[in-house]
């Protein structure tokens, strides 16, 4: 609370702190870069590329990428899965390595991102610019000041996690920096691989998490909802490890997957959907195709009025007799879709003689009911598509 004088009156106002930078952090993020780049060019002009280097550096970008999505995004701060002691460790120690603060850290202001997402107690709020979204809220320490933990109880009740926290500084320079070396010196090239499995490593792992929250919250569709900034882009799921699904993201957080399409590019999902079948992962959450269903059409119906505002009252009335016509098409497709995977789902799980063949006439009930959903959506589309254009 601050004292202002107007016109002679003296009122008390609220004002907002200034920031203050966080040096700590400002020069990590400064000079991981810097270094990489006159460090990389002399290495590289002086030895080459070695393929040791390489698989280094391949290994570090998937084993700390994926510990951020699968792990301090999808399992700790959404629960959308549980794992074995053995992965969450994995998470734990190469989530660490990323350099992006500690989990109970990353997932309280993850958390305020969802609850308070495009506001200001959205850390990283994307109305107030696509920089401060990106980087900028990381150099400052306004987001700090917001920080009690207070939502994220159930993670603090977990001893590896608290393990974690309170170690972090140290967990992260060894298994950032220092394994990296080791290894590098068992295999006689220690600088070497610091260079591309620490600082090159550390350079990529950052950017493609900070697109998440700047270009996932620019580029794209929103199919899901309209509510929200964030989108739904092939290319920043490209770049983020199959974090680009944003919209599908923020309307279904609890949804272990976020590119919901079968062949959408979430290899974050395949990884998990890997631990599932090597008994490492279970209780996926997903939400039931009905319900997803059904947030697109009343996103395509919002969308879709919004745009003919200008036609007389019996125009609209007509659209929205046939759009209320090709929904329940599309809904009853997508209501027979959802219960045969689920039936197909339960019965993977069941062992016993007649398996094998209760799971081949699943699949073909699958393969029928996709094709008639398909065909109701593009009947949809094609009655519906005049009246977008
Ligand atoms: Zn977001
Ligand atoms: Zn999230």
């Amino acid at each position: 609370m601050v004292a202002l004088t107007v016109r002679g009156e003296v009122v008390t106002e609220t004002v907002r702190s200034a920031s203050r930078v966080n040096w700590v952090t400002t020069l990590f993020l400064l000079l991981t870069p810097l270094v990489g780049a006159v460090w990389g060019v002399a290495h590289i002009r002086a030895v080459g590329v070695r393929p040791v280097e390489v698989a280094a550096f391949a290994f570090y970008v998937c084993a700390t990428g994926f510990s951020i999505t699968t792990g301090y995004h999808r399992l700790f701060a959404h629960r959308s899965y549980e794992c074995s002691r053995i992965v969450k460790i994995f998470y734990l120690l190469f989530g660490a390595a990323a350099f992006q603060h500690s989990v109970l850290s990353w997932c309280s202001e993850h958390r305020r991102h969802h609850k308070h997402i495009d506001r200001d107690e959205d850390p990283y709020n994307i109305q107030r610019g696509f920089f401060w979204a990106h980087i900028g809220w990381l150099l400052v320490t306004d987001h700090k000041e917001l920080e009690d933990y207070s939502n994220v109880h159930d993670l603090t009740a977990d001893p590896w996690i608290r393990f974690q926290d309170r170690f972090y500084v140290p967990i992260a320079v060894l298994m950032g920096f220092v394994v990296p070396f080791a290894f590098g010196w068992a295999v006689g090239n220690p600088w070497g691989c610091v260079l591309w499995a620490g600082i090159f490593r550390v350079v990529l792992v950052h950017h493609s998490t900070f697109l998440v929250n700047s270009l996932a919250h620019t580029l794209g569709r929103r199919p899901y909802t309209l509510a929200v900034s964030a989108r739904d882009s092939v290319v920043t799921a490209l770049l983020t490890f199959g974090e680009g699904y944003h919209n599908f993201h923020h309307r279904f957080a609890a949804d272990y997957r976020n590119g919901v399409a079968r062949a959408s590019w979430d290899p974050s999902k395949w990884l998990i959907g890997g631990l599932e079948s090597l008994g490492l992962a279970w209780n996926l959450r997903r939400v039931p195709r009905e319900r997803i269903v059904a947030a697109q059409l009343a996103c395509d119906s919002e969308r879709l009025f919004a745009r003919v505002t200008g036609c007389s009252e019996y125009a609209r009335a007509c659209l929205r007799e046939r759009f209320a016509e090709m929904s329940a098409r599309v809904e009853h497709a997508a209501s027979r879709l959802g219960s045969v995977e689920r039936e197909f789902r339960a019965a993977r799980e069941q062992w016993g003689r007649r398996r094998r063949a209760r799971l081949k006439q699943l699949r073909a009930e699958l393969r029928s009911s996709r094709l008639e959903m398909r065909a109701a959506r593009l009947r949809w589309r094609a009655v519906l598509a005049p009246a977008y254009w």
